[in-house]
């Protein structure tokens, strides 16, 4: 498995990275050969969780972190913070009568990590602004509204309750959270709000105190089963975890295994009393739209409105670096407006990007080959917060040799060959004509186009 990257990422990181306590200086890098019993490349979410559960369920374990710049500063240091027991095609699972028994079982799982979330972040007194404040999923279109209420009807069928997801009219909806034109929402209970920098560096200071050693600015310029290179030194180790999401792309071998998508986010500065009565939280809920571009947005701790919405894919999967006064980020401030007209004038504080992996399948998975001592997690297609939680803590068992509920679900090593990206300029034309499709479709949709449904079925058609 040779490997050599390219593209390495150099924007700055925007809002959470500039509001964490203590500094962002970059720990040692590794600066000598050494051995360990693990090694991982990546101190994100996928990395740290792995590695906190490897050192919590044995101890004495040898584990070595290998980051090319900072803890938390991929995708991890930069989402929008929803910590969601949502499984990116979970679907795919739960639509089939023959996987939906396994479909479910991962679901629960699913849930039971936003509450497990928030205890390890208790007990190892990591301040990420936790509060499992629930996630509204609001339409404000009559096929919104329609789209919604299949999902709950199905949701239902498939014996999720109240306590998992909540139907909201729109007057309910409305006392929640004052979304301009909401027609009804549902209420996902299983999310909570995080800080997500908060999060990473915190759990990175909780594995060094467990004995992990992270080296920080020591990209792997090769790995191979049984050993990871960086510039000045190398890991020996047995087993071997890639934790790199979406830079997987930039590790030759692996470029059509997880393609990096951009998303894109504002920050305004905290609300002043009036424009908190503007909005009227009554939680700090994670909140979103239906719209095939994808919106999420949550009320800081400190009462600003973090926001984002779904962006770009690059030729050649490659990785975009932001400036905040790039014009994209106009549209995802415009669109913001759009939830709260109210809010016309506010000042915005901050506007940056990331990236997150994405499979061919369009579904995530974790996968380790006990003899190679390799294995890797990710493809969370923007829904990784609580998925690389349950990612890592299935990876650890798997390097432990537990035979534990996590390793027997249908993301752990799915059956068959792993399906790749197709080559370029095949890849970027697909990305590029479904987004404008969902683009189209979306615009259509407010128009009240009779095109609307036109678009619609052809998205699901050519991209079921
Ligand atoms: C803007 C944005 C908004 C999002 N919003 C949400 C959300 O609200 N909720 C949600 O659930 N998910 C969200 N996501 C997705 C979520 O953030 C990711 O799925 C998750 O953080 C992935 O964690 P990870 O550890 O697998 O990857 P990352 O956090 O990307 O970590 C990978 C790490 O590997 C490092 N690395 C890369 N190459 C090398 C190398 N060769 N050697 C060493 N280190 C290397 C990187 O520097 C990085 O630190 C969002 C993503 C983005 C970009």
């Amino acid at each position: 498995m040779p490997t050599v990257l390219k593209n390495r990422p150099v924007d700055a990181p925007g809002l959470w990275h500039d509001s964490i306590p203590g500094c962002l200086d970059p720990g040692p890098a590794l600066a000598t050969d050494i051995e360990s019993d693990v090694a991982i490349v990546g101190a994100g979410y996928t990395g740290l969780w792995t590695a906190y559960y490897l050192k919590k369920n044995n101890p004495s374990l040898e584990v070595s972190i290998l980051e090319a710049e900072t803890a938390g500063y991929g995708a991890s240091g930069r989402n929008g913070g929803w910590c969601s027991g949502y499984l990116s095609g979970i679907e795919h699972w739960l639509d089939d009568p023959a996987r939906r028994d396994a479909g479910i079982r991962l679901q629960r799982l699913m849930f039971d990590t936003v509450a497990e979330i928030g205890r390890v972040t208790r007990e190892e007194s990591i301040d990420c602004h936790f509060e499992q404040s629930g996630a509204l999923e609001i339409a404000v279109l009559p096929q919104q509204l329609e789209r919604l209420k299949t999902e709950i009807e199905n949701l239902r069928r498939l014996g999720f309750s109240e306590t998992d997801y909540r139907w909201l009219d729109a007057g309910e909806t409305g006392s929640r959270l004052s979304v301009d034109r909401a027609l009804g929402g549902l209420l996902m209970r299983h999310c909570a709000a995080v800080h997500p920098a908060r999060l990473a560096r915190g759990l990175s200071a909780a594995v060094q105190r467990l004995g992990v050693s992270v080296f920080e600015k020591s990209p792997a310029l090769a790995v191979n089963p049984g050993s990871v290179r960086t510039p000045n030194g190398k890991v020996k180790a047995r087993n071997v975890i890639l934790a790199t999401e979406g830079y997987t792309g930039s590790i030759r071998d692996r470029t059509r295994q997880l393609i990096p998508l951009h998303s894109m986010m504002v920050a305004t500065e905290p609300l002043n009393k009036q424009q908190l009565s503007e909005v009227r939280f009554k939680r700090r809920y994670c909140f979103g739209n239906l719209d095939r571009l994808v919106t999420y947005g949550q009320l800081t701790a400190d009462n600003r409105i973090a926001f984002g919405c779904r962006g770009s894919y690059l030729f050649g999967s490659g990785i975009q670096s932001f400036e905040p006064g790039d014009p994209v980020f106009n549209v995802v401030r415009e669109t913001l407006l759009q939830f709260f007209p109210g809010l016309r004038g506010v000042r915005f504080s901050h506007s940056w990007g990331g990236c997150m992996g994405v499979s061919r399948t369009l579904r995530p998975s974790v996968v380790f080959d006990r003899d190679a001592g390799v294995g890797w997690a990710g493809g969370y297609f923007g829904n990784g917060v609580g998925a690389a939680h349950l990612a890592g803590k299935t990876l650890a068992d798997l390097v432990l040799g537990f035979d534990t509920d996590r390793v027997n679900t249908p993301w752990v090593n799915p059956a068959g060959p792993a399906r790749r990206w197709e080559p370029e300029p095949l890849r970027w034309l697909g990305i590029r004509s479904r987004a404008r499709l969902m683009q189209l479709s979306d615009q259509a949709e407010y128009r009240g186009s009779p095109l609307a449904p036109v678009f619609s079925k052809t998205l699901d058609a050519l991209f079921p």
